[in-house]
């Protein structure tokens, strides 16, 4: 068998452009733009990548970008007045506060210190909550647990009775993901580094969600003929043919496992794009959700 290959890129397109013919309508029927204030605090290249192309997709589709830069050196107290101020703003819809913040600060106080209705991340404890209880739904989800259920959507597999074996249990991707897996009635196994047999428990699933952060760790022998397997780790592996040295590759050895499973996203190319595309989503329903207060 041979997969077919799960196109992120093409789906998150498709996110993008329902979100700015809705900022657009937005805009013309209640003279409306969504804001997402983004907060970078010191200078990890990697995050002012991550926070420079979210500033960028905010403006190709038409939502207002508020860019605010803090000293590596910034204070506890610095960084929750400006998410105060943040809070405070009736021009900011979304706030985004890049992690992680430099060792010094609590990142779970700045965290708590975003409004609710502004948490467009989805990390706030009471989303969070929200995303666990049965009869509940969060304000806003996780952006790349969200894309990850978006990309099993739009490629029609059926998560309803499916076993999904997760692999990874943080905060940001593993916990959420598996939540919103049981919430669309798949039946959820969460695998860790302490799991014992973990091929065992992959062997058994029709979904497989790697967020593990381990170059290639699931070979193609581990996983269910026909399963769908998105691959969620972002692992650079030496390459000396490469112009950096390395290439991006997921926590999924492609090439054994895509000759196996029935789906399979690609690492570049698969959840990677829709991560900020669900961030986009979610700040339009921020200003959704302002504009009906
Ligand atoms: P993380 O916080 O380091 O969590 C990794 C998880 O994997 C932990 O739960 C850990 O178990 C588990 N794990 C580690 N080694 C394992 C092993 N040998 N067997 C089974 N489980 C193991 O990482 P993360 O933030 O969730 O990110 C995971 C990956 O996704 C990374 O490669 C990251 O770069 C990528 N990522 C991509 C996007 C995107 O937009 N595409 C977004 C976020 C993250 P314990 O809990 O027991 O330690």
């Amino acid at each position: 068998m041979t997969a077919t290959i799960i196109n992120g890129k093409a789906i998150a397109e498709k996110v993008r452009s329902q979100v700015r013919e809705a900022v657009t309508r937005m805009k013309e029927t209640h003279d409306y733009v969504p804001g997402l204030a983004t907060v970078l605090v010191g200078e990890d290249p990697a995050s002012a990548t991550y926070v420079r192309n979210k500033r960028k997709t905010c403006e190709e589709l038409g939502i207002r970008s508020i860019g605010h830069e803090l000293p590596a050196d910034s204070s506890q107290e610095q960084v929750e007045k400006l998410v105060a101020e943040l809070n405070a703003d009736p021009t900011v819809n979304g706030i985004l506060v890049q992690l992680p913040l430099p060792k010094h600060l609590n990142e779970e106080a700045v965290l708590n210190t975003i409004s609710l209705h502004k948490d467009v991340d989805g990390f706030h404890p009471v989303n969070i909550g929200r995303l666990a209880m049965k009869g509940r739904d969060p304000l806003f989800i996780p952006c790349t647990p969200y894309g990850c259920i978006v990309l099993l959507e739009e490629s029609g597999i059926p998560i309803k009775g499916a076993e999904a074996v997760v692999v990874g249990r943080s905060n940001i991707v593993g916990l959420p993901v598996a939540m919103l897996l049981q919430k669309g009635d798949a039946t959820v196994t969460i695998c860790h580094s302490r799991t014992r047999d973990l091929a065992e428990h992959i062997r058994r699933a029709d979904i497989v969600i790697a967020a593990i952060g381990r170059t290639e760790m699931i070979t193609g022998d581990m996983i269910k003929p026909g399963a769908a397997i998105i691959d969620v780790g972002i692992n650079q592996k030496p390459d000396p043919t490469a112009k950096r040295g390395y290439r991006l590759v997921g926590d999924v050895e492609f090439e054994s496992a895509s000759q196996v499973a029935g789906a399979i996203t690609p690492v570049p190319g698969g959840v990677g794009p829709m991560t900020i595309a669900m961030l986009m989503k979610n700040t339009l329903h921020a200003a959704e959700i302002a504009l009906a207060a």
